[in-house]
């Protein structure tokens, strides 16, 4: 495939620019940021699953990117390390990172209405989806979390703020 042999060379070309600049793979640093990768993929994966009728292509850069922060929301809130712990109230973890990922991607420039939108969206078309496992909030709850107006106006100063919003809608 001719995208994996442009991959394959832009990788060796940043293996030689950062030769001796780059963490071990076992630096802290360097498993964090993969954690941060697998997670994202992993959202994207889900993502598509919960929508068959549309591929990754078919979502908007808006709401890839609030799938993006939701993951990341997990890793800045050092939720791996709280999921090992049977006592975590899981769906508290889960709309705190739909919250730090809402401020995420409005910092970013992306439209944070975009996010509830998806989780409306996922809860229309999927209805029942997740109701039997108590670790997840319904995508309704979670809808509902980020529409709170405190919560939606802190994210909408800060995409105003970002000065991209003209650009990304
Ligand atoms: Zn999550």
């Amino acid at each position: 495939m001719m995208e994996k042999r442009l991959g394959d060379l832009a990788l060796e070309d940043s293996k030689t620019e950062y030769k001796g600049k780059l963490l071990h793979e076992k630096d802290p640093h360097s498993v964090r940021a993969k954690l941060i990768l697998k997670n994202i993929i992993q959202g994207l994966e889900r993502l598509v699953k919960r929508n068959p009728d549309r591929t990754l292509q078919a979502f908007t850069d808006g709401e890839v990117a609030a799938v993006i922060a939701h993951e990341v929301g997990h890793v800045v809130a050092r939720h791996h390390v709280e999921f090992l712990d049977v006592l975590v109230n899981k769906p508290k973890l889960e709309l705190e990172a739909d919250y730090i990922g809402l401020l995420l991607m409005a910092s970013a420039g992306y439209n944070p209405r975009i996010a509830v939108e998806l989780r409306k969206n996922i809860s229309l078309s999927n209805p029942g989806f997740l109701k039997e496992d108590h670790n997840y909030p319904s995508y309704e709850e979670r809808a509902n979390s980020l529409t709170q107006a405190h919560v939606m106006e802190q994210a909408l100063t800060i995409y105003k703020e970002s000065g991209r919003n003209i650009l990304l809608t």
